[in-house]
């Protein structure tokens, strides 16, 4: 039973939450419902959290409010009707206190306690909590339930506490009605808080200084009623559509498009814009085009519309060109949904100030002094945002295993464990912490996702005689290099936002929220649970135990060209007809992204020694000579041309500014071992001879292949070392068969489900040579001799069957004497790196390929 210390505060509980928001009051529910002892504190004199801090005028949600709501309990929703689309702060804050008093919340809640710090017993197992009224409370388990946006920044301008006027932070407003009549008001900052008062504070003021320092993409609310389709939608079918939102991308039912913004036509792509425009709503807007998050160029058609309508709206020009958005991708800063935010401006008493202009130099006893101009006012309202996601959490002196701080371990960037634990700080749960959906979500959905995930885990321990878990470090640095690398693949991180933490100085550049979807999301924690705890060190009096491990390895979109390719149920390529196989290929073709342009691209034929091959020529755009490469495609010596890796072809062009000659060999199995690999020496010294006429610099060639092609591409260096030419400057093999031995662990780990199965790759043995015929290093290179040949970049893929075998030439090679260069592909298959803007994860390791094939030749030559 809880204990009172001072009458208020218990001194042993199960578990102490920190925060009475959303996420703190269902916790409290759902501890409650399992029969657990639990105390929540809040700084707060009532429930609400954001709703009760966040009291400025015009504040509103900017989720649809149906949607920004508990779905735990359906005669709560039935119970309850939300008045308008985006509901006001006071109808939120209303709910929350109905929330509260509906399952009797408030008699577990300390309101007006901060807890100022936590330290982890490991000897009690217990954490011991200390609060700002100096108490101490210990617990099992500790959830921080502290809010992503619940600790306002204070405004860092130079002489801001001289000032003798009215003072408002957005984050911290007073309960009482503040009024601005009659007077000459400043506001400062214009995010998503300033852009929803302005409008309000206009209309009351005598005068209305807007300081801007970066112009925000906002969009109009269109604010009413509760939109009907989806209220009908609700209605009929409430569990479906709850369902839906939680399997969705960000928390709220939406069909995902698939249209591009770089491929479709005009009217096509003005015609999903003024129909998001219309809609009024975050997630249509940034939802425009399936390519706007990640391609510069369809994000741009979107900014642009933007910018169209702002100066459509705002009369002077100068005015609207200041409040046009141009320093970021739209979306990449979380965008703003607004009512009358633009028409706020052709108001005569309301004045932008750019800050880009004229910086503000200091906050004076009367007003703001900018490099241009002194301002004098009654009341600055400072809309100056927050220290998100990781604020809350470090501000608390939160240490955990032998002592070391949650801040200390944070002072480069967060490391969390599926953004609900961090490892060092056993039985400590954050909801919605950084590397989890949270921000980017319709954060009630993420809320009780993470509640429930919690509840559950905590129940499994009790059953389980489990008093103590943790995260590995092993887990954590997967699941943090895994959030980055579905970072790394948007636009986001080319933006100096709060997600980013790069609004507040000395904070770590980290991106910080999960991007990765809240379906994935889920499905991952899902895994982690169903798969025996995955990545967590759980400890009892019977014992410990460990299922350690990384819950996501595949780089993001390769994961989703898998899922796709799974969802298709194509028939394995093997159990096709050569020719059927050939033609699937080239559909395939057909539908991919085309690369990026060269300056010229030419087809031509060369001597081969049993009659012409095709070629395809690729030109940069600058003057030549360029460096000389001989391209060999992948394709198992079997299926593909010149035209199956032309998008990479481009692309290995435009990175190395060298000319690049595809060649099209004969193919098995009408023509076997050792006529592709006969043809490739051929090609590569036919093209030495003709550099110059070729465009290329005379002299050493350098030779490429993928796949197959990089067999070939390594069995032509051998060949022309034996044969005294042609001069090779270098190879580069790109994923590589080097060896006709199927039996290397890679062929069991990666031989299912990663594109290029084991099974097919017996399936191209069997058609190209002959068993006798394999060992031969004109077929398995890495059986040959290798001392003397030129040196080498090899780039091995983690998940390909073939990874082991091209480690393994790489390791030969160096053992031979020869300089290599082994790139590694990090969560990549045999295929992705050459899926040239479909898998953008691959571009960095292709330039990290050219980077190193520039070593081959005496000077850079970069087109
Ligand atoms: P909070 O609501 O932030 O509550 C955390 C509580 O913890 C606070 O009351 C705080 O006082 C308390 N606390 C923190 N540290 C301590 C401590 N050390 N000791 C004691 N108490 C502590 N999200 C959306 O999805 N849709 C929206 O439309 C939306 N609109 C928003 C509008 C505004 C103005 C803001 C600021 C945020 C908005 N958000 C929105 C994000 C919003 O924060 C979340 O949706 C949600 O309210 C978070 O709930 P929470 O309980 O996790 O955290
Ligand atoms: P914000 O988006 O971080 O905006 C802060 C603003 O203050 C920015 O314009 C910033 O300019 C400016 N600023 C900060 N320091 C400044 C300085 N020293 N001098 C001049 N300008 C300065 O914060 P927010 O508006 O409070 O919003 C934070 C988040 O809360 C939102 O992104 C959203 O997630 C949530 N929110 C939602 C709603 C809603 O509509 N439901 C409303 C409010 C908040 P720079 O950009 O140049 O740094």
């Amino acid at each position: 039973m809880a204990m009172s210390v001072n009458g208020s505060a218990p001194a042993e509980v199960d578990v102490v939450v920190v925060g009475a928001g959303f996420s703190g009051l269902y916790m409290l529910y759902r501890l409650r419902e399992q029969g657990l002892d639990a105390v929540v504190f809040d700084e707060a004199s009532d429930v609400g959290g954001t709703w009760y801090w966040n009291r400025y005028p015009g504040a509103r949600c900017d989720v649809p409010t149906v949607d920004y709501a508990f779905s735990f309990d359906p005669r709560l929703e039935r119970d309850w009707t939300w008045s308008e689309k985006y509901a006001t702060q006071p109808e939120i804050l209303a709910y929350l206190q109905h929330v509260a008093d509906r399952y009797d919340l408030r008699r577990d809640i300390r309101f007006g306690t901060r807890v100022s710090a936590a330290a982890w017993d490991e000897a009690a197992r217990r954490w011991r909590l200390r609060t700002g009224h100096g108490d101490e409370v210990t617990c099992q388990y500790y959830v921080m339930a502290s809010g992503c946006l619940s600790l306002p920044k204070t405004p860092d301008i130079e002489g801001v506490d001289r000032y003798r006027g009215e003072v408002y932070l957005t984050g911290r407003w007073p309960h009482d009605r503040v009024d601005f009549s009659g007077k000459r008001v400043a506001v400062v900052g214009t995010g998503s808080s300033g852009i929803q008062c302005i409008p309000l504070i206009a209309r009351e003021a005598t005068r209305l200084t807007v300081f801007q320092r970066t112009p925000n993409f906002s969009v109009p609310a269109h604010n009413g009623p509760p939109p009907a389709d989806r209220l009908a939608r609700l209605a009929a079918d409430r569990d479906g559509y709850r369902e839906a939102a939680r399997w969705s991308r960000g928390g709220i039912p939406m069909e995902i498009t698939d249209v591009s913004g770089v491929t479709a036509p005009e009217d096509v792509r003005r015609q999903r814009f003024e129909a998001a425009w219309q809609a009024g709503e975050l997630f249509a807007i940034l939802g425009v085009f399936n390519d706007q998050g990640i391609n510069p160029v369809s994000n741009e058609l979107v900014a642009e519309m933007i910018r169209e309508k702002i100066r459509a709206i705002v009369g002077d020009a100068d005015t609207a060109d200041a409040l046009c958005p141009k320093d970021h991708p739209f979306g990449t800063k979380r965008p703003c949904l607004d009512s009358g935010y633009f028409e706020t401006f052709n108001l005569p008493h309301v004045r932008l100030v750019d800050l880009r202009r004229t910086p503000i130099v200091a906050i004076t006893e009367d007003g703001i002094d900018t490099t241009g101009e002194s301002f004098e006012v009654d009341a600055i309202v400072f809309a100056t945002g927050f220290d998100a996601m990781t604020g809350p959490l470090v501000s608390v002196s939160v240490s955990g295993m032998d002592g070391v701080t949650l801040k200390d371990k944070w002072e480069h960037g967060p490391a969390t464990y599926l953004g609900l634990m961090t490892a060092g700080f056993p039985n400590l749960f954050m909801i919605t912490g950084p590397q989890s959906p949270s921000v980017l979500s319709n954060m009630v959905v993420s809320i009780e996702q993470h509640i429930d995930w919690i509840a559950d885990c905590l129940r499994r321990l009790r059953e389980d005689k489990i008093d103590r878990i943790e995260p590995t470090p092993l887990a954590e640095a997967g699941w943090v290099r895994h959030s980055q690398d579905c970072a790394d693949i948007t636009l986001y991180p080319r933006a100096n936002s709060w997600y980013m933490g790069a609004n507040v100085p000395g904070k770590p550049r980290v991106f910080l929220p999960y991007i990765g979807g809240v379906d994935a999301y889920r499905r991952a924690c899902q895994e982690v649970t169903e798969n025996g705890f995955v990545g967590f060190r759980l400890d009892g009096p019977a014992g410990s135990r460990c299922n350690d491990g990384v819950i996501r390895r595949l780089q993001p979109d390769v994961a989703m060209v898998l899922d796709l390719m799974a969802s298709l149920e194509l028939p394995p390529m093997e159990t096709m007809s050569v020719a059927d196989a050939r033609a699937f290929i080239e559909a395939l073709a057909a539908e991919r992204p085309p690369g990026p342009d060269v300056g010229e691209i030419t087809d031509g034929v060369l001597p081969g020694p049993a009659g012409d091959l095709g070629y395809r020529l690729y030109r940069p755009p600058s003057a030549g000579p360029h460096p000389l490469i001989a391209y060999f495609h992948g394709g198992g010596w079997v299926l593909g041309s010149q035209d199956s890796d032309d998008p990479f072809c481009r692309d290995l062009c435009a990175r190395t500014g060298a000319v690049i000659v595809s060649v099209n060999y004969r193919h098995a199995p009408e023509h076997r071992f050792p006529a592709a690999a006969d043809d490739a020496f051929a090609a590569a010294g036919w093209i030495a001879a003709n550099a110059a006429a070729l465009g290329g610099i005379p002299g050493p060639l350098t030779v490429a292949g993928w796949s197959a092609g990089g067999n070939l591409a390594a069995v032509v260096c051998q060949l022309a070392r034996d044969a005294g030419g042609p001069e090779i400057a270098g190879q580069l093999l790109l994923t590589p068969v080097t060896d006709a031995d199927l039996g290397r662990p890679s062929y069991s780990a990666n031989g299912e489900g990663f594109v290029l199965t084991a099974a097919l790759m017996r399936w191209f043995w069997d058609h190209y040579a002959r068993e006798p015929d394999r060992a031969q290093p004109k077929a398995s290179p890495l059986r040959g001799t290798l001392a003397g040949l030129p040196p080498a970049v090899v780039v091995t893929a983690e998940f390909d069957p073939l990874s082991d075998e091209g480690g393994a030439y790489a390791e030969a090679l160096a053992s031979a004497g020869v300089p290599v260069r082994h790139i590694r592909a990090r969560g990549h298959v045999h295929t992705s790196l050459t899926m040239v803007d479909a898998v953008i994860s691959g571009a960095p390791v292709r330039a990290e390929m050219a980077e190193a094939l520039g070593s081959f030749w005496p000077e850079p030559v970069l087109g």
